[in-house]
């Protein structure tokens, strides 16, 4: 019997999803007790108030957490969230399933989330600058190269690794890129790294269509999100000459049957910022969205958008998980019960991001930069191999791909603990 003894300080919703898929899994392998409890609850967590000075010489204290779920298979790694329904649960959940997307695709970190109880929307850039810098500073014991690295994630980009950058750099009084990736190019970010998520996704998306058969050229897609992951996924899906049939914001989405001109919607969120009104197609909601008939569906927004109301009216015939953890425990259930929709897994589907980083620190702490063609042709090369080993498991043990890719990862963080050793 399992005995951990842990408060309700994780508690929610989406921790609750992730503990039931790590139990799910650990169950299906036979994980030892003596192994288990370790696996499966976070090593360490950080809380900080981040007070920052306002254009209006006001002050607002703002909330941030940092939460390192396994630190035995090396540096933590996983990204840091700005958003206004952030919570320690939501991060707990996101950083351990960082520690099995390492673990599946052969990366040599542990895994770990950030987040910020902020709407990024809502600050001005010098506002969010204060906030980022001191986000660094308040964790700056905590991170660094080879202790936990962070990266972007929802409602973060390349600016703002920057400055957190500038900010630990400024700290230990030499530049040190390594500390986190996803920067600007200059300040040592790698070449694809911005399209990363996005362009592993599609090329999963291609690789499973021809598992399954289907030409690409003839598969409908819709996105759900139109951020970093699902705009860049619509745009190497288009390239590889998909029809992309509806997108979505924050603010709704937008349908045309005929297909959506990607590189003029971008255009459009250049200067309208949201892609409500965008002329090339109709309104539709994000709700809507999601039970399209489409080939391809790309969840790329936030968890638990796929849940038991929506699951049974799903009319995709492939679900690639772009963001992490959209599909709820009972709708992964009502899914795989119906048996007509194959799935690609998050920690499979958006790893693409976290390799490209780990290329990133590589460049960095070697000093030594790749080109483009390069980081995708390795970029691929690693998720081809993910695939393999995710689709061998399934045959092997008659598992889902979801529960053949946590076991995997799993497996890996657990083995690596077991070998350490327990101190004292
Ligand atoms: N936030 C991304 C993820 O969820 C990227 C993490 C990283 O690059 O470290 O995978």
């Amino acid at each position: 019997m399992s005995k951990a003894i842990i408060s309700s300080l994780y508690d929610s919703d989406v921790f609750k999803m992730a503990c039931r898929q790590f139990d799910q899994a650990a169950d299906a392998i036979s994980l030892p007790d003596a192994i288990r409890d370790r696996t499966k609850y976070p090593r360490r967590c950080m809380a900080v108030t981040l007070p920052v000075r306002r254009i209006d010489g006001s002050v607002t204290v703002f909330e941030g957490y940092r939460v390192q779920h396994n630190v035995s298979t090396g540096p933590s790694k996983g990204g840091i969230r700005f958003h206004q329904d952030v919570t320690i649960g939501e991060v707990a959940a996101l950083a351990m399933w960082m520690s099995w997307k390492c673990s599946l695709v052969g990366l040599p970190y542990g895994g770990a989330k950030g987040g910020v109880i902020v709407d990024p929307k809502q600050l001005s850039e010098s506002e969010l600058e204060h906030l980022s810098r001191r986000y660094m500073q308040e964790m700056v014991n905590f991170l660094g190269p080879h202790t936990d690295v962070p990266a972007p994630d929802v409602g973060t980009n390349e600016k703002i690794m920057g400055w957190m950058m500038d900010t630990y750099s400024t700290h230990v009084g030499h530049l040190s890129p390594a500390v986190v990736t996803g920067k600007p190019i200059a300040l040592g970010g790698s070449q694809g790294r911005r399209e990363a998520t996005g362009a592993g996704v599609a090329y999963l998306v291609k690789k499973y269509l021809e598992d399954m058969k289907i030409p690409i050229t003839k598969a409908t897609v819709a996105i759900q999100g139109f951020g970093n992951v699902g705009s860049e996924t619509a745009l190497a899906l288009e390239g590889y000459g998909a029809k992309i049939i509806a997108i979505s914001d924050y603010t709704g989405g937008v349908y045309n049957p005929k297909g959506i001109n990607i590189k003029k919607a971008l255009a459009y969120l250049q200067y309208a910022k949201v892609l409500k009104d965008f002329d090339g197609a109709e309104p539709i909601s994000n709700e809507a969205l999601l039970e399209l008939k489409c080939t391809v569906l790309v969840p790329a927004a936030l968890e638990r958008v796929i849940h038991d109301k929506n699951a049974p009216k799903l009319k995709c015939r492939l679900l690639a998980e772009g963001a992490n953890g959209p599909t709820t425990n009972a709708a992964d259930k009502i899914l795989e019960q119906r048996g007509d929709i194959e799935i690609i897994p998050d920690v499979l589907c958006n790893s693409g991001g976290v390799i490209v980083s780990y290329f990133e620190w590589l460049q960095n702490l070697s000093s030594f930069y790749w080109g483009r063609d390069e980081v995708l042709v390795k970029l691929f090369a690693m998720l081809d191999k993910a695939k393999e080993s995710v689709d061998a498991q399934q045959r092997k043990f008659k598992f889902s791909r979801r529960l053949a890719a946590l076991t995997l990862g799993i497996a890996r963080v657990a083995e690596a603990k077991g070998a350490r050793g327990l101190f004292p």
